[in-house]
């Protein structure tokens, strides 16, 4: 591998502009690419919906903004469910606005989870690599990127390894993890504090089993996040006795973390494969430690004992055990845990490493099938 700089072009999800919140845990994940890139001497091209706003620091990327509605979301489509592009939409927008500008770029990197730009890679002179931030949430979108690692599984990466074991793919998959500013995020290392649940309030994320473990121990549970399923969130309220959820609402970054930081302990409940689990990052580095179901991202990110517990998935009995050792957890510890792991610097060294070695590899690739 060398040190030569990289000229790349980065697509953010057509699903909001950076900065609205609206691309969830796909934004974080952005900014944090951007801003390690920029620091390792890269030259960007950021390709968003209009309205953004890029991290600090990056005042010499070239930032391109492209009107458009957003795309729907995967989150919530039955497995059969086709693809849709709706008229005015941002996602082919960006990407012309990308495939415009990168004629000379090494590469192009995709933070969408679209079927267009998957399927269209093995067509393209420029070398598209695409960063998959769900599971395999549909049939249609499972295919397209099985289809894409059988004709070069190097263009793809994912969060996690239980994330990637949703598809079949021809070897081992790149795993980037993800990564976090930590400066953006204050250690805390007083415990006792009220539980904590963050997230989309949305059935994927079973906020009621958190609910349902806080109420059997008598206990609130503060909860963040946008109310995505409106009717879901009542559901869930009317299920624990009135007092047990304090809705905090979704707040940015600042002062959501000042507020977790407070907690003794962030539950997480996923009842879908969760691609990895940012609040679960997020909490530990403000020295939260992390009761989480052994499903997903969440499960390669706690190590028992160390940054949190993990309990089978669904089992709220053993959530509500775990819960009453959450204080055998150093805090610090949890801290430690982001330092070496979590960064956004680490995130970039490795998206660097994928980058250039899916580039030399370029030339070997199989015949598309
Ligand atoms: N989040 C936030 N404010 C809140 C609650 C959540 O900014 O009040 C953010 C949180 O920081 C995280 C994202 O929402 O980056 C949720 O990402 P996660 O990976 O946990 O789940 P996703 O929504 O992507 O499935």
């Amino acid at each position: 591998m060398t040190d030569s700089r990289l000229d790349l072009v980065l697509v953010n999800t057509p699903i909001g502009c950076l900065g609205s919140g609206r691309g969830g845990g796909v934004e974080l994940t952005f900014r944090s690419v951007i801003q390690g890139l920029v620091e390792r001497g890269h030259r960007l091209t950021v390709v968003t919906g209009r309205g953004s706003k890029l991290p600090r620091g990056c005042s010499d990327v070239a930032l391109v903004e492209v009107d458009g509605e957003d795309q729907p979301s995967w989150q919530h489509a039955n497995s059969d469910a086709p693809v849709v592009m709706p008229r005015h939409s941002l996602l082919p927008q960006l990407w012309q606005a990308a495939l415009s500008r990168s004629a000379h770029a090494d590469a192009v990197l995709n933070f969408g989870y679209d079927w267009l730009p998957l399927w269209i890679t093995p067509f393209l002179p420029q070398r598209l690599f695409h960063l998959i931030s769900m599971g395999a949430v549909t049939e249609v979108m499972r295919e397209a990127i099985e289809t894409l690692g059988r004709w070069d599984d190097r263009r793809l990466a994912f969060h996690t390894r239980r994330q990637a074991a949703d598809f079949s793919l021809p070897a081992p998959a790149v795993v980037v993890g993800n990564g976090f500013d930590v400066t953006n995020y204050v250690f805390q290392p007083k415990g006792g504090g009220p539980l904590g649940w963050a997230g989309r309030i949305a059935p994927e994320k079973g906020l009621e089993d958190a609910a349902a473990a806080a109420a059997a121990l008598g206990d609130r549970l503060l909860v963040w996040g946008f109310r995505e399923d409106e009717a879901y969130a009542e559901h869930v309220e009317a299920t624990v006795p009135s007092g047990t959820i304090e809705w905090r609402g979704f707040l940015a970054t600042p002062e959501l973390q000042q507020d977790l930081g407070l907690c003794r302990a962030l539950i997480n409940t996923p009842k879908w494969n969760e691609a990895y689990g940012n609040v679960v990052v997020e909490a530990m580095a403000c020295g939260v430690p992390v009761i989480a179901y052994d499903r997903g991202g969440p499960g390669e990110l706690i190590e028992p004992g160390l940054n949190g517990w993990l309990v089978p998935p669904d089992d709220v009995v053993a959530l509500e055990s775990a819960i009453t050792r959450c204080d055998r957890i150093d805090r610090f510890a949890c801290r430690q845990w982001v330092e070496s792991h979590a960064t956004y610097e680490v995130l970039s060294r490795r998206i660097e490493a994928w980058i250039r070695a899916g580039l030399m590899a370029d030339g070997n690739i199989t015949a598309m099938q």
